[in-house]
């Protein structure tokens, strides 16, 4: 087991005055794990050199350094412990089997609606199940459609389109095939 603990200081969210943000001192040193942890988070911010791992998950932005992680709007305590609990065995989960993960020393492509929605067809489908492409694109980053749903980016027509979508998500570190089911 690579981490076996930490204890946490609690204080106002800046972000949101109604929750509170935490910092946690780990009782190890997390560092060598953080580019495996990095392969496994999408869309994560990673700088290697300075050792730090920004991740945002459910409206909260959780940081980690070698000997730290630091989450943001948590609703209370007991809450801040469950999260870090859960990140403790990820952690040790991810160390135990870092021979099998490709580290990963940069950050994920971080997507936005806008940019992706200008590489989609434009074809402002009747029956899109977003709405239009910017909708689609929108929802497709939250984890609400996948690409497949696109029909006509999947037409011979749209093939360069395709190829250029395909090689974003990928970059961003979307998963097609297993996010399709
Ligand atoms: S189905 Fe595709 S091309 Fe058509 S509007 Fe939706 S996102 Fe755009």
């Amino acid at each position: 087991m690579l981490l076996k603990g930490y204890k946490f200081t609690a204080g106002m969210c800046l972000a949101d005055p109604d929750k509170i943000r935490i910092a946690a001192e780990l009782t190890d040193d997390i560092g060598d794990v953080l580019p495996y942890l990095n392969t496994g988070f999408r869309g994560c911010i990673y700088n290697h050199n300075e050792q730090v791992l920004t991740l945002k998950k459910d409206g909260r932005q959780i940081t980690f350094r070698p000997k730290e992680i630091a989450i943001t709007k948590l609703e209370n305590e007991n809450k801040a412990r469950e999260i870090l609990d859960r990140l403790k065995d990820l952690i040790n989960m991810t160390y135990d089997n870092r021979e099998n993960i490709k580290p990963k020393l940069d950050s994920w492509l971080i997507l936005t609606s806008l940019s992706l929605s200008g590489s989609l067809p434009g074809e402002k489908c009747e029956g899109c199940p977003g709405k239009d492409c910017y909708g689609f694109a929108q929802r497709l980053i939250e984890g609400k459609l996948y690409i497949m749903q696109c029909k006509p980016l999947f037409t011979s027509e749209f093939k360069e389109k395709r190829e250029k979508v395909l090689g974003l998500l990928e970059e961003a570190g979307f998963n097609v095939l297993a996010e399709s089911f």
